[in-house]
């Protein structure tokens, strides 16, 4: 089955999509999801908020310091300032669209302060419900907006180009495919996380979008670099719930099963240190003593049923009781700073073919990613994006063209499982070039597999794309940690990029 329609497609739901939707109101938009609207998407599971600089003694300079302090000297600053910039005016955006960010009795947002920032410039709702009630005002929104047109419950599995220009999508469900006609596509499917065996990443976070989009031709930028999340929930859920951040910064301390505090000895800054140091010492810890632990016992525990509800239901729902307990936590897969490679337009080597929240590399993030800066990104850029479609789409040639056959299939679960536990071993938080080259051999010869078969794959391309950038980086910058290079390599002081070609399959 076919759409003409020449809309604009945008694939995936979360904050990066539906913010996009909206602004590009009044034009047509196919808004196409893998689940049903308001689900499958890490957005909503945001806990701590939204960086920007709106404090009264903030500024744009020191949150880009911040920013470039923490992204390990590859960060791009003149896309940085951009996105920080516009970070008040997407907050204020965001609250007249409805969404209820915390305030004092003054009527001034309320913020917080999270590691590795100078200023408390958090913005939040309810403490740690963020994401769900931003996400919940943005999908009401979008399902009654009538230039919306939703399609729920189907996979974008390719993109169809010519010439370098993008010119439709296809979609499927199970085995039904559906092909939509488009020469504007906006890709936001989220992370990599699930391509990890331990991860905060919804289930969706299976990199198709970076995969479709290598697939198609696209550059990606700086696929390397994973965040790993220091503080975890070590409860055996997939995904594994998060322990905020915001907790540390209100006082909570990490401790070995003997209850020491150890962090001092990893960085001046302890607990609070950058996202890496901290996920490292722990996994160090796990190696050395065994279980670690996040221990919130005493005041924290006691205000954390008002303060941060969802972290205390959690903790309920397993029988930890904070006020007493120390939480069992390990560093999980988080964020992917890499992605497909995008300007300052939003807009990828490919004609017509955008990328926006984290299936996209816009180069803030540099090597790390300093915290809740994500959202602010995803923000920005759909803003960035839809002004730029209405500029540009009368410029996009229109083609009408059948769609070729197309053969992918998802993982099956057994092959799932065998490229997470492999990416989870060799390309986790400590890497090494025996291990990094036994991932690329485990995961290409899943993907020859598939091959043999007939069929692509968009989560192997990723994964191997993730492998080989990893292998080229031979230092340690940011949360990329080679322990047989295990220092910073000024030759190597450039972003990366990689396409599908340079994988050799
Ligand atoms: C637990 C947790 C807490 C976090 N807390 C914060 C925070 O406090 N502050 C911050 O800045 N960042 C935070 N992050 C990171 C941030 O939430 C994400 O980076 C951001 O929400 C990504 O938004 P997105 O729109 O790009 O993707 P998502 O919100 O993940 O949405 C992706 C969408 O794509 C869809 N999709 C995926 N594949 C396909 C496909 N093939 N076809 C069709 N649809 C598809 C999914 O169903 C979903 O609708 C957190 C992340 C997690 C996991």
């Amino acid at each position: 089955m076919a759409i003409q329609n020449n809309k604009i497609v945008i694939i995936g739901a979360g904050l990066a999509g539906l913010f996009a939707a909206l602004k590009l109101a009044p034009l047509s938009v196919i808004l196409v999801t893998s689940k049903k609207l308001g689900s499958g998407t890490s957005s909503q599971w945001a806990q701590a908020g939204i960086a920007a600089a709106v404090g009264k003694f903030d500024s744009v300079t020191s949150h880009l310091n911040d920013t470039v302090q923490v992204g390990g000297g590859i960060v791009d600053e003149k896309i940085a300032e951009l996105v920080i910039k516009n970070g008040p005016e997407r907050v204020n955006d965001l609250i007249s669209l409805g969404v209820p960010f915390d305030v004092d009795e003054n009527k001034n947002l309320i913020l917080r302060k999270e590691a590795a920032h100078e200023h408390n410039r958090i913005v939040s709702v309810r403490g740690d419900m963020t994401g769900k009630k931003i996400m919940e005002v943005l999908t009401k929104l979008v399902g009654n907006s009538s230039h919306i047109e939703v399609v729920e419950g189907q996979n974008a599995v390719e993109l169809h180009q010519e010439n370098n220009a993008v010119y439709g999508v296809t979609i499927q469900n199970m085995s039904k495919q559906t092909y939509i006609e488009s020469n504007c596509i906006m890709l936001a499917t989220g992370g990599i996380g699930q391509l990890y065996k331990v991860t905060t990443n919804s289930k969706e976070a299976l990199g198709d979008g970076v995969g479709m989009a290598a697939r198609c031709g696209a550059i990606l930028s700086d696929m390397e670099f994973v965040q790993f999340h220091p503080t975890a929930f070590d409860i055996g859920i997939d995904p594994a719930p998060l322990a905020t951040e915001a907790l540390r910064g209100e006082g909570a301390k990490i401790i070995n099963s003997k209850y020491e505090n150890f962090m001092r000895d990893a960085h001046p800054e302890a607990e609070l240190a950058p996202r890496d140091i901290v996920a490292r010492a722990i996994f160090s810890e796990q190696k050395k003593s065994g279980q670690v632990y996040l221990d919130c016992r005493g005041d924290l525990g006691v205000r954390m049923i008002n303060d941060f509800p969802t972290v205390y239901e959690l903790c309920k729902k397993n029988d930890i009781n904070p006020e007493n307990d120390p939480i069992p936590i390990s560093p999980a897969a988080h964020y992917h700073m890499g992605g497909i490679g995008v300007d300052e337009y939003g807009r990828t080597n490919i004609i017509g073919l955008y990328a926006c929240g984290e299936n996209a590399c816009s180069g803030i993030h540099g090597a790390n990613r300093l915290a809740s800066n994500s959202l602010l990104e995803a923000i920005a850029f759909a803003d960035i994006i839809s002004k730029d479609i209405k500029d540009q789409i009368n410029k996009y040639e229109v083609k009408k063209k059948n769609p070729k056959i197309v053969r992918v299939k998802p993982l099956d679960q057994q092959d799932l499982l065998r490229l997470r536990e492999t990416m989870t071993k060799y390309v986790g938080v400590e890497r090494d070039q025996v291990g990094l080259e036994r991932a690329f051999d485990i995961v290409r010869n899943i993907y020859i597999k598939y091959q043999d078969q007939g069929y692509d794959n968009n989560s192997l391309i990723t994964s191997l794309l993730i492998i080989k950038s990893a292998i080229n980086r031979t230092e340690q910058r940011g949360s990329h940690y080679r322990t047989d290079h295990p220092y910073q390599d000024n030759k190597l002081n450039s972003r990366s990029s990689i396409t599908k070609e340079d994988l050799n399959l």
